[in-house]
């Protein structure tokens, strides 16, 4: 084939792909041995044919997963948005690393830009930001950056002979946390997680309780995670008595709004679900998941901090690449990051922000949360259907009801991967209290009421074919059980 119809074949795939994704099953299931077995890895490589790299991308997309598709919903992420698929497409097809303004010109003012818009909207002063590989590297810069504020030696002397220092989270908050506390030396044991109240969020009492302890004993509390939106429960941490709790220890504030930071657009949910978080030390948001923009896409912020960034995270001789601006402004984004090359992230959030900008999101949000409480009610109206805990804000953890003895958590695992396995919808799952939990998240452009009505009925058809079976499979639960 020629080079010149490469593209007119792709297109012609890609818009092939792009009608058919909300429609027949979301996935052609295959099990991992299986899939293998039929994608004939062992063929000779080195050929340079084009046809053979065509007949590899229809076997990719002949079992791809079709996010777009209204059964899609385990999730935080879905379908992208289309302004945001042509950034990815562009920057694909132009290559190049966002570090410097040199390789990358364009995007490096519309980071800037996107940057100081979004520290607007949130309300950091004199703050800087960044964008990064996603909100788990997110949660560990602003670590690393509480870290190196309570003791500037420690970015040279490492955290030997130094006073203990301890970090404090939610229990439910993403695993990215103890993730950093083992890359910045600090160890998991120094991460504390906070019990939950009823609603769970951080329990402030204990938390204070702890600190003191820990402060009494010789330790430093140096850093709190408050999470806005917990990942099974979807909980938001209460901001302002942290602050108040800042006040006497004097720790960072960070705001992991991965998911539920995207309440910022709407000034309505703003004020209900995170206010006072223009007083907190850092935010980060991922925009990849409730905004629909293609993976990857986060953006951290400081507050108040304004050369924080390049103090916390540059080292060694980078004269090689790096220019400086006039006035020892930043021209070179990649001064700011752990990363060298740095995929274009840039383009696909600008024109996504284009494109609907902040009225549209809040609009997308608030949908979203309208469709939540229709679900809960779903729910609550079904006699065969129940809530597992009340519903906090966008996370739905509900379960098949089964009958007295039989086993809840095996039942519903098997109910979800039946539902699975033949294609017709994904739904998450997860743990409230030690109980097997089904987790719904609306955040997919294509699902809206009717969509949640045949979600649910499916659910229910197929819990009630496992009862009409009479038998469960104790080894699905083992199996969630290994991964908790
Ligand atoms: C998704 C999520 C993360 C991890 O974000 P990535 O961008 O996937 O690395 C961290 N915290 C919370 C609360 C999340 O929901």
């Amino acid at each position: 084939m020629e080079q010149e119809k490469i593209f007119e074949r792709l297109l012609q795939i890609l818009n092939r792909y792009y009608h058919e994704r909300e429609t027949g099953n979301f996935v052609t299931y295959l099990d991992p041995e299986v899939l293998r077995r039929e994608l004939h890895f062992e063929d000779s490589a080195g050929n340079q044919d084009w046809e053979e790299i065509f007949s590899w991308v229809e076997q990719y997309l002949a079992h791809a997963v079709k996010t777009s598709h209204p059964g899609f919903v385990n999730r935080m992420w879905a379908g992208a948005n289309l302004p945001s698929v042509i950034g990815e497409i562009i920057t694909a097809i132009t290559n190049t690393s966002a570090c410097t303004f040199e390789t990358a010109p364009v995007s490096t003012l519309m980071e800037k830009y996107m940057l100081r818009t979004m520290l607007d909207l949130v309300g950091f002063t004199n703050g800087s930001g960044q964008m990064t590989t996603g909100s788990s590297n997110a949660n560990m810069i602003a670590m690393m950056a509480a870290r190196n504020r309570t003791d500037p030696v420690i970015k040279q002397s490492g955290l030997f002979r130094q006073r203990e220092l301890f970090a404090f989270v939610n229990q439910d908050a993403h695993y990215s946390m103890d993730r950093a506390a083992n890359i910045l030396g600090l160890g998991t044991d120094h991460l504390i997680k906070i019990p939950l109240d009823d609603h769970g969020r951080m329990h402030v009492p204990t938390l204070q309780k702890s600190m003191e302890e820990i402060a009494a004993a010789g330790g430093t509390p140096f850093f709190v995670g408050a999470t806005a939106g917990t990942t099974v429960r979807g909980s938001f941490d209460l901001l302002e008595p942290l602050l108040a709790l800042r006040q006497r220890h004097g720790f960072w504030l960070h705001v992991d709004g991965a998911w539920g930071g995207a309440v910022i657009f709407s000034d309505r949910l703003r004020s209900r679900f995170l206010p006072h978080l223009n007083r907190a030390d850092s935010f980060t948001l991922d925009f990849h998941k409730m905004l629909g923009t293609a993976l990857m896409c986060n953006v951290l912020l400081f507050n108040n901090e304004l050369s924080l960034f390049r103090e916390v995270c540059s080292a060694g001789d980078e004269s090689y690449i790096f220019r400086e601006g006039p006035d020892h402004e930043v021209r070179d984004l990649g001064t700011l990051s752990l990363q060298c090359g740095r995929r274009v992230d840039s383009l696909k959030w600008f024109l996504d922000w284009r494109f609907y900008g902040q009225a549209g999101l809040a609009h997308r949000v608030e949908h979203y949360l309208e469709l939540c409480r229709y679900a809960e009610e779903w729910i609550r109206r079904s006699d065969v259907l129940e809530m597992v805990v009340p519903r906090e804000s966008f996370n739905i953890c509900f379960r098949f009801r089964t009958p007295q003895g039989w086993p809840s958590g095996s039942l519903n695992c098997e109910l979800r991967d039946r539902m699975h396995r033949r294609g017709v919808t994904l739904v998450g799952t997860g743990y409230v209290n030690g109980e097997v939990t089904l987790r719904l998240l609306i955040t997919n452009l294509n699902v809206d009421k009717p969509e949640l009505d045949s979600f649910f009925q499916t659910v229910i058809a197929t819990g009630r074919e496992l009862l009409a079976e009479g038998r469960t499979v104790p080894s699905t639960q083992d199996r969630y059980a290994e991964h908790k």
